[in-house]
């Protein structure tokens, strides 16, 4: 890949040139280091996100080919209660509101381990997954959820609508972003619907990211940072229109949005206020965009204050929370075990590997009880409340919990 020419926009094809942030150089965020590996090397690629001038999709320029990043995806859906209850209570809405029915199709575009079909299953719907990553597919294989292990694309769309029929339901939740041929994707899904059926698309929204400074939901893997402006577009050259938006609060503020054939369905009155609220917050105009890199430097000093005061202290500090957020932060900030002397996460998958780049090891919940440290820094905010109770105990050690991100936060 030629990485030395200018980047240009994977929706609309612009040139692109303005920047909306500069993270410097990371490390992929989901490929953890092993640790016979400490002695070798690792590969750095520019966190550089721009804005499209012409379509206004802000998006990451392709540094790393999808295979390398996602044949071995770390991160197992079901290891999240709350996600589980999300996808539980999302398949009652379709089943009871939305007019999904026994008997009909249901495919589920990277769906990880099974773990929303499981309850379309239940329901004696058909389903089928489509997941890039072989061993989360396998998975979800033992668990009785068939799964094809294949990237989503106009070609698998075709091939998947000839064999099994067309799907009455596409679900995409948090892989538009993830896309880099965000074209063929989405071409992908006109090819595979149903002439009357919907697709339900759930992404991390733009105005979420500027408004909460979730500079760490940036990383590599996540190639497009989406509103509903950027959109409108994109699905309109592939023969598909938006006719609803709900706002959901998974993953620090999402949207989904229903999406059918063009002319097919009224649409609703949902997405006209949604655009409208990005305007409101100036998401239509260029200048709104590069402001954002001075908020993040505010943010990368607060941490790196409190770390400093902290050692200075004498104090321990922990992290809680292996997911990519903890790559960004900490190699953005440049935090090491000299600041940080491990991550705890419930995922067996993690525990015993190192986080890429700052190779902080990531350990068991019990080493971290074990260890009591002062200071518990919870990288995956977006689920800080149930982290909180799950490590209730912490406190009672006297510990305190920190978060970075909107503003540094510790807890009294
Ligand atoms: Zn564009």
């Amino acid at each position: 890949m030629n990485v030395t020419t200018q980047p240009h926009c994977r929706s609309c094809g612009a040139p692109l040139a303005v920047t909306f942030i500069d993270l410097g150089l990371s490390p992929p965020a989901n490929c953890l280091t092993e640790p016979a590996d400490a002695g070798r090397g690792e590969s750095f690629y520019p966190l550089h996100a721009y804005v499209c001038e012409v379509c206004l999709l802000v998006q990451l320029d392709v540094f790393e080919t999808p295979e390398q990043i996602f044949r071995e995806y770390s991160y197992f859906s079901s290891y999240s209660t709350s996600w589980l209850q999300h996808a539980e209570s999302y398949v009652q809405q379709m089943l009871t509101k939305r007019g999904v029915a026994p008997g009909q199709r249901v495919v589920e575009l990277a769906s990880n381990d099974g773990y929303l079909l499981q309850y379309f299953i239940r329901a004696g719907v058909e389903v089928l997954g489509i997941d890039p990553a072989s061993n989360v597919a396998a998975v979800a294989r033992e668990r009785g959820v068939p799964t094809l292990d294949e990237f989503f694309g106009v070609d698998v769309a075709k091939r998947v609508a000839a064999e099994h029929g067309r799907a009455n339901l596409i679900v995409a939740n948090n892989v538009l972003a993830h896309v880099p041929d965000i074209n063929d994707f989405v071409g992908g899904i006109a090819q595979l619907l149903d002439l009357t059926g919907f697709a339900t698309i759930e992404f991390p929204h733009l105005l979420n990211l500027i408004e909460g400074v979730q500079f760490d939901t940036i990383y590599h893997e996540h190639f497009s940072y989406l509103s509903v402006l950027a959109l409108v577009p994109l699905f309109a050259r592939h023969g598909l229109a938006i006719f609803d938006v709900q706002e959901i609060p998974t993953h620090g503020g999402s949207l989904r949005i229903f999406v059918g054939h063009t002319g097919k369905r009224p649409i609703g009155p949902s997405v006209a206020a949604l655009v409208e609220k990005e305007r409101a917050h100036h998401l239509d105009r260029l200048e709104t965009y590069p402001a954002f890199g001075e908020v993040v430097m505010r943010v990368k000093r607060d941490f790196l204050e409190f770390l400093i005061g902290a050692r200075r202290d004498g104090k321990t500090v922990g992290g809680y929370g292996a997911a990519a957020k903890a790559t960004t932060l900490l190699n953005y900030a440049g935090a090491r075990t000299d600041f940080i002397r491990f991550v705890a996460d419930k995922s067996p998958y993690k525990q015993g590997r190192l986080i890429a780049g700052v190779r902080v090891p990531i350990v068991t919940p019990e080493r971290l009880r074990a260890e009591r440290p002062d200071y518990v820094v919870i990288f995956p905010w977006n689920i800080a409340p149930e982290i909180r109770d799950e490590l209730a105990d912490v406190r009672a050690w006297g510990g305190r919990f920190v978060t970075a991100i909107p503003t540094l936060t510790v807890d009294p």
